[in-house]
């Protein structure tokens, strides 16, 4: 059975068969539940071929046969497939600049458990240890967890600027490094939580999947990622600094801590927002969230527009990065996009009909309708999607794995 770091490479047949594999897990965990017959039909495989890779996969334990259905025409019944969520669960971590998120998730994205904590990222990951310690332990007996998804609200420490300088922040490199060292029977994933965020997207809710989707997620910070075929593109590379740190028509006066006076990261997210509207209304107690501001604004002309202003910005971005990647879907996401929807709204129309004669710009754009549970399944999909693309390459059970040490 294949371990952890042994799947790269290899023989072209054995890479087709791991690409199959890959395609029926999917195909299962789109359907719901589907037979082995209507796999190959979807999938132009042979019926040997599927009925292999549901094999596969039931060895590997991520599927289930269901009873099989009564049918009322001639011939053999068939007996559906569905992915097991009730033994393939992911331990999903999310560090805030305010508050930190963990949860337990199925691999279909259900939300099993979640507990959201006044934990600032300085004292965050100590007690993410001890409480993800808790899970680890109840789980060894039924071996459900595959693995813990991490994700942080900044890209290095550099990112958090000034912004939050009253945090120590983390990366996720940092963070995965850690975690790794103190779960080493687990599969760890981190990353930036738009880039999470834009993962549960694809893999939790988009149906029929777009090829290319770009994400901008609107919540403390600012932040973008664009996924090609469900993968992180541009990320963990520094052109994925340079694509947060796009220049705004219309900066609300947040400076960036790359010394820029106009970058989308710092002016478009929220503590950029209340920054700028406590320095333009003069308050006894001053603003702390995007709430307190979105209530003042029913009486404010002066906060309205900063408003529409940072929506004007936000759209902007989304119409120029939608351009540049010719990108089929756009989802706009965060709390800012959940609590201000029909801000960015109207301030996306005009942008989003900027065309070239090559290619069309964005179709659907969409405002997230996950946010809710995004801090839980965001983190969740970078191990789920991991699974869905390679499930031979991630299997491994914490037991195997220490056998094998
Ligand atoms: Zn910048």
């Amino acid at each position: 059975m294949s371990k952890l770091g042994t799947c790269t490479g290899g023989l072209p047949s054995e890479r087709i068969r791991r690409a199959n594999l890959g395609r029926v897990l999917q195909a299962i965990h789109l359907r719901g539940s589907i037979s082995r017959s209507e796999l190959a039909t979807q999938l132009a495989l042979s019926p040997a071929t599927a009925s292999r890779a549901v094999h596969t996969l039931l060895e590997l334990g991520y599927v289930q046969e269901l009873k099989p259905e009564e049918r009322e025409e001639a011939g053999r019944r068939k007996t559906p497939i569905s992915i097991d969520g009730e033994h393939n669960m992911v331990l999903s971590v999310h560090i805030g600049i305010l508050r930190t998120t963990i949860g337990l998730v199925s691999m279909t994205g259900e939300v099993a458990e979640k507990q959201t904590l006044d934990l600032r990222p300085d004292g965050a990951l100590e007690a993410v240890k001890i409480l993800l310690e808790k899970y680890v332990i109840e789980d060894q007996a039924s071996s459900r967890i595959r693995g813990i998804g991490i994700a942080t609200e900044v890209h290095t420490q550099a990112d958090a600027g000034r912004l939050a300088s009253m945090h120590e922040p983390i990366s996720p490199r940092a963070a995965k490094a850690e975690i790794s060292r103190h779960f080493p029977a687990y599969l760890v994933e981190a990353a930036t939580i738009p880039t999470a965020a834009a993962l549960a997207e694809f893999w939790l809710t988009q149906s029929p999947r777009p090829r290319t989707l770009l994400y901008l997620y609107v919540a403390a910070l600012a932040g973008v990622a664009l996924l090609i075929d469900g993968s992180p593109s541009l990320t963990g590379q520094p052109i994925a600094g340079s694509i947060d740190h796009i220049q705004v028509p219309e900066p609300t006066g947040m400076p960036c801590h790359c010394g820029r006076p106009a970058c989308f990261a710092a002016t478009a997210g929220n503590l950029g927002l209340i920054a700028k509207a406590n320095s333009l209304i003069n308050k006894r107690q001053p603003f702390s969230s995007l709430k307190e501001v979105l209530d003042a604004a029913a009486e404010s002309p002066q906060l309205l527009a900063l408003l529409n202003q940072r929506a004007r910005n936000i759209a902007y971005v989304a119409g120029v990065l939608a351009d540049i990647f010719g990108s089929e879907a756009l989802i706009i996401g965060g709390d800012a996009a959940a609590l201000v929807p029909e801000y960015l709204q109207a301030a996306l129309a005009p942008h989003l009909r900027i065309t070239t004669p090559s290619h069309r710009t964005a179709g659907p754009v969409s405002i997230s309708p996950i946010d809710r549970d995004g801090p839980v399944l965001g983190p969740a999909a970078l191990i789920i999607a991991k699974v869905l693309q390679d499930p031979a390459c991630v299997h491994m059970t914490p037991t195997e794995q220490t056998s094998t040490a």
